[in-house]
């Protein structure tokens, strides 16, 4: 009702003028929530997976494609993390506005610091990301450092609404500092816990807030975790040498189940992205949980 009346109001203050839009099509929600928080109701932003599927691995659906023919932007985390099904998506929507190299194509990870980058392209050692890992969105440095880029680039594809994105985003980075700087000052206590994670989704997170990552439930990034690998972790850490076992959302339970119990540590799952819990519903919220959902298992021991 309330968006109703604002589009009729714009009608009626710009008679005979289209409200067009900024079409964002991001591949991963953070982004799309991103855009929204510099755009607000300028921008119509689509994600095409939801923080309960593994952004590695989506099927390049004709709606995808549909949306991807209509867009103005593309944003993606980018570093190979869509390899699997983007390229695809963008050879099929015939959209040469949002090609790699157009104004309309952004990789998220062009503008942060990646970690882990080896230059080894053997995929026979699973979704090992070569170009570095590309789950940046989970340390909040990296969200601003995007969400600079993210603004420049809207006011380039759409420069009717420059000073609208320039306002929003000095607003969002504005309440973003105030919200690290509370973040880093409650996760103090997680500085040297050990985490053993699932898949190596979290390295962004663990060098942040100075958490030691010291084993991963997948013994080859990207496959699942096998049953000689977990026997091994059994026994590395029976004494000790952990402190959780974190997994994100959309990965199986079972392994940090069994492991958590074999060894008698606790074992949580955090939200990678918006939407990955009840609680994390934008990107404040998101990382409120984060910190909150650690501090309970830390506070346990
Ligand atoms: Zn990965």
């Amino acid at each position: 009702m309330l968006i109703r009346t604002t589009i009729a109001l714009l009608i009626l203050v710009s008679p005979g003028v289209a409200v067009a839009k900024l079409n964002v099509f991001a591949c991963e929600p953070e982004w799309a929530a991103l855009a929204l928080e510099i755009g607000a109701s300028q921008v119509v932003a689509f994600s095409a997976t939801t923080a309960l599927q593994d952004p590695h691995y989506i099927q390049a659906r004709p709606s995808l494609i549909a949306k991807v023919r209509r867009a103005d932007l593309v944003i993606c985390s980018g570093a190979e993390l869509e390899i699997g099904w983007l390229p695809a998506l963008l050879r099929k929507a015939n959209n040469r506005d949002v090609l790699p190299g157009k104004s309309g194509y952004m990789e998220a990870s062009r503008f942060v610091d990646r970690l882990d980058a080896t230059g080894s392209v053997d995929r026979s050692k699973g979704d090992i990301h070569p170009q570095g890992n590309p789950h940046i969105q989970i340390n909040p440095h990296n969200v601003a450092a995007v969400a600079e880029a993210l603004g420049e680039r809207m006011r380039v594809l759409d420069p009717d609404n420059a000073s609208l994105y320039e306002t929003n985003l000095a607003d969002f980075l504005a309440r973003w500092a105030d919200a690290i700087e509370g973040w880093e000052t409650k996760a103090q206590p997680l500085r040297g816990k050990k985490a053993v994670t699932h898949h190596k989704s979290w390295v962004y997170l663990e060098r942040w807030l100075g958490i030691e990552e010291v084993a991963n439930l997948e013994a080859v990034p990207g496959l699942p975790p096998t049953a000689s690998h977990l026997s091994k972790l059994t026994r590395r850490f029976a004494n000790g040498g952990a402190d959780f076992i974190v997994r994100s959302p959309y990965q199986d339970d079972r392994p940090s189940e069994w492991l958590s119990e074999k060894v008698g540590i606790p074992h949580l799952i955090l939200p990678l992205t918006v939407g990955g819990t009840d609680e994390a519903q934008d990107l404040f919220s998101l990382f409120d949980n984060i910190v909150d959902r650690l501090l309970q298992v830390a506070h346990h021991e």
